[in-house]
């Protein structure tokens, strides 16, 4: 089985933007650090992006049935008062569904965040697309100060990436 871990935006494409950091940046160090734990433990691994770049959607959405796909986001409101965790999955994808439930359960446990819940969807790109189990995660609010603080904090973002690890780990 292999894991594509997906760091959203990239390049041009900052994502969302907060006081003094853009979500690219962190998405970035998210992916690699989740993917540097998962190639520990013995996973196969595959980062849709490495550096600040741009891929396709198609570069992006290259997947295998047997797969699973991690797409890693940072949330961004008007209202700066937002704030919390909640996790995408594909409409109608049982095994997404899991999976989605298993990672979110995992970050509420470890960050004590807000739980915004996990989500269906059936319109975003890399869940649409991707030919295996898929889901978007949502780790905070760049556009809420004190969240924005802790995604820029490198031992919050091992937490992170180590409760994400442990809700793949646990759904096998
Ligand atoms: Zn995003």
């Amino acid at each position: 089985m292999k894991i594509i871990i997906d760091a959203g935006h990239g390049g041009s494409d900052s994502g969302a933007v907060g006081e003094f950091s853009c979500e690219k940046d962190i998405t970035l160090k998210l992916a690699k650090v989740v993917g540097f734990l998962l190639e520990h433990l013995g996973y196969e691994v595959r980062l849709t992006r490495d550096g600040d770049y741009l891929p396709t959607w198609a570069e992006r959405v290259e997947s295998k049935k047997e797969d699973i796909f991690i797409s890693i986001h940072c949330n961004g409101a008007p209202n700066p008062s937002a704030q919390g965790i909640e996790t995408f999955y594909y409409k109608g994808s049982e095994k997404g569904e899991a999976l989605a439930r298993s990672i979110q359960g995992s970050l509420i446990e470890a960050t004590k965040g807000v739980d915004r819940f996990v989500k269906e969807n059936d319109n975003m790109y890399v869940l649409r697309r991707t030919r295996c189990p898929a889901v978007l995660v949502e780790v905070g609010f760049i556009t809420n100060e004190y969240e924005e603080k802790l995604l820029n904090s490198a031992d919050y973002q091992l937490k992170l990436a180590l409760a994400v690890v442990q809700g793949i780990r646990d759904k096998g």
